[in-house]
């Protein structure tokens, strides 16, 4: 941490979120000017193509501490919260949706914490979800079950991605070299002293969700399978299965050839033909989801770009600096790291 850092950084990305902005930024700053310590808001706008990087520029004319990190195109939130993190300079980072159904006056109580408690890591964890829909809570809850059983019990339940993470969790995570963890995954992972501050969600303060069923389908699968080889294991168990049921019908079709009815055998042959497709099917399946994780990973692609950085200090606004990419040669913020 250089001289000049400010000891919080609050990273919010953003979508098309033109209608909280207003309401977001009066409850944050409310919040964060009551810190009295110099802070940045991290502002990540996820490739927004409504007014809400007009919106961003408006509130920086009087916000000073407003920083706006743009992403050339819609990367995603676990993407911009990346992004995000990975430009912060505050000695605890906090991240934070933009919606307000994290309520920012937590933000305190987790510095709080994090400071009486020397904790690394504070989760924000949900203490009722009322306000969420019952499928989204019966999802959320299977989720949070498998991930827990994968990861193991350090997951907090009901944590998503609001949380505090100290400067050392922070290069911790710039040092892996997955460039696109599954944050809520990883971070309890890394083994810091963590604790939890409970929070009620509240309701979406505007606009709507950003999470449709494909994408919350889809942060299911990477999860499982950037944590757990245990499908590919499945895969190999449903093959010995499929063995041993095939060894049964081999001894049945010779009791049956042994009987004279071998004509008749048909159904048992159908039955091997669909059984061992299906079976070949999934386990090919599930080999496809692994090598998509490697041929991702081997093509190493940024998992965003910065369009620009208000931030003056940034002179390299199209730095696509990712988590394992250190650039110090390049990188403003790596430089002023690596400086200490
Ligand atoms: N978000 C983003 N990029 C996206 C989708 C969402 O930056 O492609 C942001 C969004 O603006 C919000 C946060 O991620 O600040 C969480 O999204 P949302 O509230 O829609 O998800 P939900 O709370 O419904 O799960
Ligand atoms: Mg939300």
């Amino acid at each position: 941490m250089g001289q000049q850092d400010p000891a919080l950084s609050v990273v919010v990305p953003m979508f098309n979120e033109e209608g909280v902005l207003p309401l977001l930024a009066e409850r944050l700053r409310a919040v964060l000017d009551g810190l009295a310590e110099p802070y940045e808001v991290v502002a990540v706008d996820d490739g927004s193509t409504d007014a809400t990087a007009a919106g961003l520029r408006g509130l920086r004319e009087r916000w000073p501490q407003l920083r706006v990190v743009r992403l050339r195109r819609n990367s995603g939130h676990q993407a911009a919260l990346i992004a995000g993190l990975m430009r912060a300079r505050g000695g605890y980072v906090v991240s934070i949706d933009a919606d307000l159904q994290d309520p920012p006056e937590t933000i305190a109580d987790m510095l709080a914490l994090a400071r009486a408690e020397k904790l690394d890591i504070v989760y924000g964890v949900r203490g009722d979800r009322s306000s969420d829909t019952a499928f989204k809570r019966l999802t959320a809850g299977a989720y949070y079950r498998l991930m827990r059983r994968l990861v193991g019990k350090q997951v907090p339940a009901q944590a998503g991605d609001f949380r505090l993470l100290s400067r050392a969790a922070v290069e911790a995570l710039r040092d892996l070299p997955e460039r696109t963890p599954v944050l809520r995954l990883v971070v309890p992972w890394l083994g810091f002293p963590s604790g939890e501050v409970h929070f009620l969600r509240a309701e979406r303060a505007a606009g709507r969700t950003k999470y449709p069923f494909s994408r919350m389908l889809a942060l299911a699968v990477e999860s499982v399978t950037s944590f757990s080889a245990a499908p590919l294991r499945v895969a190999t168990w449903l093959g010995l299965l499929g063995v041993a049921v095939c060894a049964l019908l081999v001894i049945a079709v010779i009791v049956a050839y042994a009987l004279g009815h071998t004509v008749i055998g048909w159904p048992s042959i159908l039955l091997a033909v669909l059984f061992l497709g299906a079976v070949q099917l999934l386990c090919l399946g599930l080999l496809g989801e692994y090598v998509a994780r490697i041929y991702t990973a081997v093509q190493a692609r940024p998992a965003y770009f910065i369009a620009s950085d208000s931030d003056p200090a940034e002179t390299d606004p199209g730095d696509t600096a990712a988590p394992g990419q250190r650039r110090a040669d390049d990188d403003p913020a790596v430089l002023a790291d690596s400086r200490r």
